[in-house]
Protein backbone atom coordinates (compact mmCIF):
# COMPACT_ATOMS: atom_id res chain seq x y z
CA UNK A 1 0.00 0.00 0.00
CA UNK A 2 1.17 3.57 -0.86
CA UNK A 3 1.85 5.66 1.89
CA UNK A 4 -0.56 8.57 2.19
CA UNK A 5 2.22 10.91 2.12
CA UNK A 6 4.08 9.81 -1.06
CA UNK A 7 0.71 9.84 -3.04
CA UNK A 8 0.40 13.37 -1.71
CA UNK A 9 4.39 13.84 -2.47
CA UNK A 10 4.15 12.37 -6.30
CA UNK A 11 1.43 15.05 -7.01
CA UNK A 12 3.80 18.06 -5.85
CA UNK A 13 4.67 20.24 -9.10
CA UNK A 14 8.45 20.38 -9.54
CA UNK A 15 10.02 23.79 -9.16
CA UNK A 16 9.91 23.85 -13.04
CA UNK A 17 5.81 23.41 -13.11
CA UNK A 18 5.69 25.98 -10.67
CA UNK A 19 7.75 28.63 -12.07
CA UNK A 20 5.77 27.40 -15.77
CA UNK A 21 2.68 28.18 -14.01
CA UNK A 22 3.65 31.89 -14.19
CA UNK A 23 3.30 32.97 -10.49
CA UNK A 24 5.66 34.63 -8.76
CA UNK A 25 8.11 31.85 -6.98
CA UNK A 26 9.18 33.04 -3.05
CA UNK A 27 11.68 30.20 -1.57
CA UNK A 28 14.07 29.97 1.05
CA UNK A 29 17.29 28.63 1.50
CA UNK A 30 18.43 26.61 4.41
CA UNK A 31 21.97 24.96 5.51
CA UNK A 32 22.27 21.42 7.95
CA UNK A 33 23.26 22.38 11.08
CA UNK A 34 26.05 21.19 13.04
CA UNK A 35 24.32 21.32 16.66
CA UNK A 36 21.28 20.18 18.35
CA UNK A 37 20.38 24.44 19.56
CA UNK A 38 20.94 24.48 15.68
CA UNK A 39 18.65 21.76 14.78
CA UNK A 40 15.23 23.26 16.52
CA UNK A 41 16.62 27.21 15.49
CA UNK A 42 16.14 25.56 11.54
CA UNK A 43 12.80 23.52 12.15
CA UNK A 44 11.44 26.78 13.87
CA UNK A 45 12.38 28.67 10.86
CA UNK A 46 11.23 26.06 8.61
CA UNK A 47 7.85 25.84 10.64
CA UNK A 48 7.36 29.51 10.20
CA UNK A 49 8.46 29.72 6.46
CA UNK A 50 5.58 26.82 6.10
CA UNK A 51 2.77 29.11 7.41
CA UNK A 52 3.74 31.42 4.67
CA UNK A 53 3.69 28.27 1.67
CA UNK A 54 6.64 29.23 -0.28
CA UNK A 55 7.15 27.64 -3.98
CA UNK A 56 9.75 25.76 -2.77
CA UNK A 57 12.98 25.69 0.24
CA UNK A 58 16.41 24.19 -0.64
CA UNK A 59 18.90 22.90 1.97
CA UNK A 60 22.64 23.77 0.89
CA UNK A 61 25.46 21.01 0.47
CA UNK A 62 28.39 21.21 2.97
CA UNK A 63 31.76 20.45 2.32
CA UNK A 64 32.64 17.18 3.17
CA UNK A 65 30.96 14.74 6.06
CA UNK A 66 28.48 14.82 8.49
CA UNK A 67 27.30 18.00 7.26
CA UNK A 68 26.67 16.36 4.15
CA UNK A 69 24.55 13.34 5.62
CA UNK A 70 22.69 16.46 7.54
CA UNK A 71 21.94 17.75 3.81
CA UNK A 72 20.19 14.86 2.74
CA UNK A 73 18.35 14.18 6.44
CA UNK A 74 17.27 17.66 6.94
CA UNK A 75 15.85 17.63 2.78
CA UNK A 76 14.60 13.97 3.69
CA UNK A 77 12.48 15.28 6.82
CA UNK A 78 11.08 18.23 4.90
CA UNK A 79 9.68 15.96 1.76
CA UNK A 80 8.34 13.71 4.45
CA UNK A 81 7.12 15.90 7.50
CA UNK A 82 5.97 18.67 6.11
CA UNK A 83 4.22 20.44 2.89
CA UNK A 84 7.14 22.01 1.64
CA UNK A 85 8.69 21.10 -1.86
CA UNK A 86 12.16 20.95 -0.94
CA UNK A 87 15.39 21.17 -3.06
CA UNK A 88 18.60 19.21 -2.35
CA UNK A 89 21.29 20.80 -3.31
CA UNK A 90 24.40 18.49 -4.16
CA UNK A 91 28.12 19.30 -5.60
CA UNK A 92 31.05 17.54 -6.77
CA UNK A 93 33.69 18.32 -4.56
CA UNK A 94 35.56 15.29 -3.32
CA UNK A 95 32.75 12.75 -4.59
CA UNK A 96 33.02 9.67 -7.63
CA UNK A 97 30.41 9.95 -9.99
CA UNK A 98 29.60 6.72 -7.83
CA UNK A 99 29.11 8.38 -4.95
CA UNK A 100 27.17 11.26 -6.18
CA UNK A 101 25.39 8.41 -8.25
CA UNK A 102 24.16 7.15 -4.65
CA UNK A 103 23.38 10.42 -2.86
CA UNK A 104 20.89 11.51 -6.36
CA UNK A 105 19.55 7.74 -5.37
CA UNK A 106 18.74 8.49 -1.63
CA UNK A 107 17.51 11.93 -2.86
CA UNK A 108 15.14 9.87 -5.58
CA UNK A 109 13.92 7.36 -2.62
CA UNK A 110 13.25 10.49 -0.14
CA UNK A 111 10.61 11.67 -2.90
CA UNK A 112 13.50 14.76 -3.39
CA UNK A 113 12.48 15.71 -7.03
CA UNK A 114 13.97 18.64 -7.17
CA UNK A 115 17.94 18.90 -7.58
CA UNK A 116 20.26 22.16 -7.25
CA UNK A 117 23.29 20.67 -9.38
CA UNK A 118 27.07 22.81 -8.22
CA UNK A 119 30.43 21.98 -8.59
CA UNK A 120 31.22 23.36 -5.38
CA UNK A 121 34.80 25.06 -4.26
CA UNK A 122 37.53 23.43 -2.88
CA UNK A 123 37.10 22.12 1.29
CA UNK A 124 38.92 24.68 3.64
CA UNK A 125 39.95 27.11 1.39
CA UNK A 126 37.05 28.05 -1.27
CA UNK A 127 39.91 30.34 -3.17
CA UNK A 128 42.30 27.21 -3.53
CA UNK A 129 42.96 25.35 -6.75
CA UNK A 130 39.95 23.76 -7.93
CA UNK A 131 41.02 19.46 -8.05
CA UNK A 132 38.41 17.04 -9.27
CA UNK A 133 37.99 13.58 -7.65
CA UNK A 134 40.07 11.52 -9.23
CA UNK A 135 36.28 9.34 -10.85
CA UNK A 136 34.69 12.62 -10.56
CA UNK A 137 33.69 15.59 -12.40
CA UNK A 138 35.09 18.29 -13.02
CA UNK A 139 32.07 21.47 -13.98
CA UNK A 140 28.28 21.80 -12.75
CA UNK A 141 27.30 21.03 -16.63
CA UNK A 142 28.38 17.30 -15.87
CA UNK A 143 26.51 16.65 -12.42
CA UNK A 144 23.19 18.35 -14.63
CA UNK A 145 23.35 15.80 -17.34
CA UNK A 146 24.03 12.80 -14.61
CA UNK A 147 21.34 14.19 -12.49
CA UNK A 148 19.33 13.56 -15.66
CA UNK A 149 20.06 10.61 -16.22
CA UNK A 150 19.38 9.13 -13.38
CA UNK A 151 15.49 9.89 -13.20
CA UNK A 152 12.87 12.05 -13.41
CA UNK A 153 14.31 14.91 -11.75
CA UNK A 154 13.76 18.98 -12.13
CA UNK A 155 17.22 20.61 -11.58
CA UNK A 156 18.68 24.09 -10.83
CA UNK A 157 22.16 25.71 -11.40
CA UNK A 158 23.97 28.23 -10.22
CA UNK A 159 24.29 31.47 -11.75
CA UNK A 160 26.50 35.16 -10.85
CA UNK A 161 25.07 39.01 -11.69
CA UNK A 162 28.85 39.60 -10.51
CA UNK A 163 30.33 36.90 -12.45
CA UNK A 164 31.80 33.85 -10.79
CA UNK A 165 35.04 34.85 -8.99
CA UNK A 166 36.96 32.07 -11.47
CA UNK A 167 35.50 33.31 -14.42
CA UNK A 168 37.59 35.29 -16.96
CA UNK A 169 34.41 38.26 -17.96
CA UNK A 170 30.99 38.58 -17.52
CA UNK A 171 30.03 37.03 -21.11
CA UNK A 172 32.21 33.90 -20.71
CA UNK A 173 30.28 33.60 -17.33
CA UNK A 174 26.79 33.94 -19.26
CA UNK A 175 28.51 31.27 -21.63
CA UNK A 176 28.90 28.57 -18.80
CA UNK A 177 25.29 29.40 -17.22
CA UNK A 178 24.24 28.82 -20.23
CA UNK A 179 25.82 25.68 -20.64
CA UNK A 180 24.72 24.33 -17.95
CA UNK A 181 21.03 25.06 -18.81
CA UNK A 182 21.39 23.36 -22.37
CA UNK A 183 22.90 20.38 -20.48
CA UNK A 184 19.46 20.06 -19.15
CA UNK A 185 18.96 22.10 -16.31
CA UNK A 186 15.03 23.51 -16.20
CA UNK A 187 16.24 27.52 -14.08
CA UNK A 188 18.76 28.92 -12.25
CA UNK A 189 19.14 30.63 -8.75
CA UNK A 190 21.94 33.51 -8.43
CA UNK A 191 24.49 34.33 -5.96
CA UNK A 192 23.45 36.97 -3.48
CA UNK A 193 23.75 40.34 -5.07
CA UNK A 194 23.14 44.11 -4.15
CA UNK A 195 22.45 45.86 -7.86
CA UNK A 196 19.01 45.12 -9.72
CA UNK A 197 20.84 46.42 -13.10
CA UNK A 198 23.74 43.39 -12.18
CA UNK A 199 21.39 40.96 -12.32
CA UNK A 200 19.12 42.26 -15.27
CA UNK A 201 22.22 42.32 -17.09
CA UNK A 202 23.03 38.55 -16.49
CA UNK A 203 19.27 37.86 -17.86
CA UNK A 204 19.61 39.94 -20.80
CA UNK A 205 23.33 38.46 -21.44
CA UNK A 206 21.45 34.67 -21.19
CA UNK A 207 18.32 35.62 -23.71
CA UNK A 208 21.07 37.12 -26.67
CA UNK A 209 22.67 33.31 -26.23
CA UNK A 210 19.33 32.38 -27.12
CA UNK A 211 18.07 30.66 -23.88
CA UNK A 212 14.92 31.48 -22.11
CA UNK A 213 15.50 29.09 -18.27
CA UNK A 214 14.13 31.32 -15.56
CA UNK A 215 16.86 32.52 -13.74
CA UNK A 216 15.62 33.41 -9.48
CA UNK A 217 17.62 36.31 -7.99
CA UNK A 218 19.01 35.32 -4.79
CA UNK A 219 18.42 37.84 -2.37
CA UNK A 220 20.22 38.15 1.29
CA UNK A 221 19.65 40.25 3.57
CA UNK A 222 22.46 41.54 5.88
CA UNK A 223 22.27 41.50 9.35
CA UNK A 224 25.40 41.09 10.31
CA UNK A 225 27.97 43.25 8.19
CA UNK A 226 31.33 41.48 8.94
CA UNK A 227 29.64 37.80 7.92
CA UNK A 228 28.13 39.47 4.89
CA UNK A 229 31.39 41.14 3.58
CA UNK A 230 33.87 37.96 4.02
CA UNK A 231 30.70 36.04 2.46
CA UNK A 232 30.34 38.74 -0.48
CA UNK A 233 34.49 38.53 -1.02
CA UNK A 234 33.86 34.53 -1.01
CA UNK A 235 31.59 34.51 -3.71
CA UNK A 236 32.53 37.25 -5.86
CA UNK A 237 28.91 39.76 -5.10
CA UNK A 238 30.15 43.46 -5.61
CA UNK A 239 29.67 44.99 -2.31
CA UNK A 240 28.41 48.60 -2.66
CA UNK A 241 30.79 51.39 -0.95
CA UNK A 242 28.24 53.00 0.04
CA UNK A 243 25.71 50.65 1.59
CA UNK A 244 29.60 49.33 3.74
CA UNK A 245 30.00 53.36 4.53
CA UNK A 246 26.26 53.32 5.86
CA UNK A 247 26.45 49.72 8.29
CA UNK A 248 30.04 51.01 9.40
CA UNK A 249 28.80 53.71 11.09
CA UNK A 250 26.02 51.87 12.99
CA UNK A 251 28.11 48.68 13.59
CA UNK A 252 28.29 48.04 17.05
CA UNK A 253 23.82 48.46 17.40
CA UNK A 254 22.65 44.82 15.90
CA UNK A 255 19.51 46.59 15.11
CA UNK A 256 20.20 49.04 13.71
CA UNK A 257 22.62 46.95 11.56
CA UNK A 258 19.45 44.45 10.92
CA UNK A 259 17.15 47.43 9.99
CA UNK A 260 19.54 49.04 6.91
CA UNK A 261 19.71 45.24 5.83
CA UNK A 262 16.26 44.25 5.70
CA UNK A 263 15.55 47.98 4.04
CA UNK A 264 18.10 47.56 1.24
CA UNK A 265 16.97 43.88 0.73
CA UNK A 266 13.11 44.75 0.70
CA UNK A 267 13.69 47.72 -1.87
CA UNK A 268 16.24 45.59 -3.97
CA UNK A 269 13.30 42.88 -4.06
CA UNK A 270 10.65 44.95 -5.12
CA UNK A 271 12.87 46.67 -8.13
CA UNK A 272 13.69 42.90 -9.12
CA UNK A 273 10.12 41.80 -9.14
CA UNK A 274 8.99 45.14 -10.68
CA UNK A 275 11.64 44.13 -13.78
CA UNK A 276 10.10 40.93 -14.70
CA UNK A 277 12.33 38.50 -12.16
CA UNK A 278 10.62 35.47 -12.15
CA UNK A 279 10.75 35.25 -8.20
CA UNK A 280 12.83 35.54 -5.00
CA UNK A 281 14.47 33.06 -3.36
CA UNK A 282 15.83 34.08 0.09
CA UNK A 283 18.94 33.05 1.89
CA UNK A 284 17.55 32.95 5.74
CA UNK A 285 20.63 31.54 7.46
CA UNK A 286 18.10 29.44 9.24
CA UNK A 287 16.75 32.38 11.23
CA UNK A 288 13.47 33.61 9.31
CA UNK A 289 12.58 36.45 11.63
CA UNK A 290 14.73 39.01 8.48
CA UNK A 291 13.47 37.32 5.28
CA UNK A 292 9.87 36.76 6.20
CA UNK A 293 9.86 40.59 6.97
CA UNK A 294 10.98 41.23 3.54
CA UNK A 295 8.46 39.05 2.56
CA UNK A 296 5.72 40.71 4.23
CA UNK A 297 6.80 43.98 3.25
CA UNK A 298 6.45 42.95 -0.29
CA UNK A 299 2.94 42.46 0.81
CA UNK A 300 2.26 39.19 0.11
P1 LIG B 1 30.45 25.65 -12.48
O1 LIG B 1 29.25 26.06 -13.24
O2 LIG B 1 31.06 24.35 -12.82
O3 LIG B 1 31.51 26.81 -12.62
C1 LIG B 1 32.76 26.80 -11.93
C2 LIG B 1 33.74 27.69 -12.67
O4 LIG B 1 34.13 27.06 -13.88
C3 LIG B 1 33.16 29.04 -13.10
O5 LIG B 1 34.18 30.01 -13.06
C4 LIG B 1 32.70 28.80 -14.51
O6 LIG B 1 32.70 29.98 -15.28
C5 LIG B 1 33.74 27.80 -15.01
N1 LIG B 1 33.18 26.84 -15.96
C6 LIG B 1 31.95 26.27 -15.91
N2 LIG B 1 31.80 25.39 -16.91
C7 LIG B 1 32.96 25.40 -17.60
C8 LIG B 1 33.43 24.69 -18.73
N3 LIG B 1 32.65 23.79 -19.35
N4 LIG B 1 34.71 24.94 -19.17
C9 LIG B 1 35.51 25.83 -18.56
N5 LIG B 1 35.11 26.54 -17.46
C10 LIG B 1 33.85 26.32 -17.00
N6 LIG B 1 28.35 25.58 -2.68
C11 LIG B 1 28.32 24.51 -1.85
O7 LIG B 1 29.37 23.98 -1.49
N7 LIG B 1 27.13 24.00 -1.39
C12 LIG B 1 25.94 24.53 -1.75
O8 LIG B 1 24.88 24.06 -1.33
C13 LIG B 1 25.93 25.67 -2.60
N8 LIG B 1 24.77 26.24 -2.98
C14 LIG B 1 24.79 27.30 -3.86
C15 LIG B 1 23.57 27.85 -4.27
C16 LIG B 1 23.55 28.92 -5.15
C17 LIG B 1 22.22 29.50 -5.58
C18 LIG B 1 24.77 29.47 -5.64
C19 LIG B 1 24.75 30.63 -6.58
C20 LIG B 1 25.98 28.93 -5.24
C21 LIG B 1 26.01 27.85 -4.34
N9 LIG B 1 27.21 27.25 -3.92
C22 LIG B 1 27.19 26.18 -3.06
C23 LIG B 1 28.51 27.80 -4.36
C24 LIG B 1 29.05 27.11 -5.61
O9 LIG B 1 29.31 25.75 -5.35
C25 LIG B 1 30.35 27.84 -5.99
O10 LIG B 1 30.06 29.15 -6.39
C26 LIG B 1 31.22 27.12 -7.00
O11 LIG B 1 32.48 27.80 -7.03
C27 LIG B 1 30.70 27.15 -8.41
O12 LIG B 1 29.73 26.24 -8.59
P2 LIG B 1 28.98 26.14 -10.02
O13 LIG B 1 27.98 25.10 -9.86
O14 LIG B 1 28.54 27.48 -10.46
O15 LIG B 1 30.20 25.63 -10.92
Amino acid sequence: MTAVGSTTRMSTPTVAECLASGRTSFSFEFFPPRTAEGERQLWTALREIEALHPTFVSVTYGAGGSTRDGTIRVTERIATETTLTPIGHLTAVNHSVGELRRVIGGYAGAGVRNVLALRGDPPGDPQAEWVRHPEGLEYADELVSLVRSLGDFCVGVAAFPDKHPRSPDLETDARFLVRKLDAGADFAITQFFFGADDYFRLVERVRRLGCDAPIIPGVMPVTNVAQIERMAQLSGADFPADLAARLHEVADDPAAVRAIGIEVATELSERLLAGGAPGLHFITLNRSSATREIYQSLGR
